[in-house]
């Protein structure tokens, strides 16, 4: 049944404001860049900004994928913009970033999946502001894991985070250009190479997984060293999307939580409006990065 459900209570917008959140912005305009924290109309994004996070999005606003689940436009990408990497590291200096997450679009387009243009962003940032924490969190490479990487390992981040995003039986309904194991083995094998820098995943949650699913993916990451984890709730972002099947009630996130945290995970950020970038800063600090 194509049922919208209503949003309960929990699911409070806080209203994007502020001068300093103004400057932000019109900073990123002048830059050319993108952060998902605009484009998905974060609803964390004035904390996050004023806490000095933000979440950049290289590689330009098309992807080559489209997930049912996504806001993000599909199409023929665009050419990289070789100025990225260093209009990126100018804007978050500018910005004084504690913390910054650098994500991107799906790019099969590209033979090694933008893996030398996230590793270019990652050094120009190291060297513009050596005391920023750079998480990366990046598309599953599929098809070219290999030789993503080998260049990720030259260049390496302080948190590797990619996302889950849903139970493996829901894979085909949300996640239709991925695969579960691929993503899994993503995760395992950035942490075997680089052990000291810790991986993350995240699931959104609402769109029909049981519990047993959650906790069975749960056991999944720790088995690839997956030590932090995020969940949130899935929002619908227009009709067109997938729709919201349940709106997972706050306790219950709080009750994922001490599961995750028994079964071992480092670090568990589980709420409602927990996006995998959400209070990063805080996240990480809890395992010593
Ligand atoms: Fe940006 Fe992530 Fe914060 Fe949302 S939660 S405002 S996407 S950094
Ligand atoms: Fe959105 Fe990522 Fe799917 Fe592209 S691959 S449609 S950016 S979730």
């Amino acid at each position: 049944p194509e049922q919208i459900l209503r949003k309960p209570d929990w699911i409070r917008i806080k209203l994007p404001s502020g001068d300093q959140v103004n400057r932000i912005k019109q900073s990123l305009r002048e830059h050319r860049l993108h952060t998902v924290c605009e484009e998905a109309a974060c609803p964390n994004l004035s904390e996050c900004f004023s806490h000095g996070t933000a979440t950049f999005m290289i590689m330009g606003d098309l992807c080559t994928r489209r997930c049912p689940f996504c806001d993000v436009a599909h199409g023929k990408p665009q050419p990289l913009d070789a100025e990225e990497p260093a209009n990126l590291a100018e804007t978050i200096a500018a910005m004084a970033l504690k913390y910054v997450v650098i994500t991107s679009v799906n790019r099969d387009d590209l033979r090694d999946g933008g893996a030398s243009h996230f590793a270019a962003c990652i050094a120009a940032v190291r060297s513009q502001s050596p005391n920023t924490t750079i998480e990366v969190l990046v598309p599953d490479f599929r098809g070219r894991m290999d030789t993503a990487l080998d260049i990720l390992q030259q260049q390496p981040c302080d948190v590797f985070n990619h996302n889950l995003e849903t139970v493996p039986r829901l894979y085909l309904q949300a996640r239709p250009g991925a695969d579960y194991q691929v993503s899994l083995s993503l995760l395992q094998q950035h942490g075997q190479r680089l052990p000291d820098v810790p991986t993350k995943s995240g699931l959104m949650l609402g769109i029909g997984e049981t519990e047993a699913e959650v906790i069975d993916v749960m056991k999944d990451l720790l088995a690839h060293g997956v030590s932090m984890l995020t969940l949130g709730q899935y929002l619908q972002p227009s009709k067109d999307h997938l729709a919201v099947q349940e709106y997972i009630h706050p306790d219950q996130f709080q009750r994922y939580a001490e599961i995750a945290r028994e079964l071992g995970f480092k670090q568990v950020a589980s709420a409602p409006l927990v996006r995998s970038s959400y209070h990063a800063d805080l996240q990480a600090a809890g395992v010593g990065k």
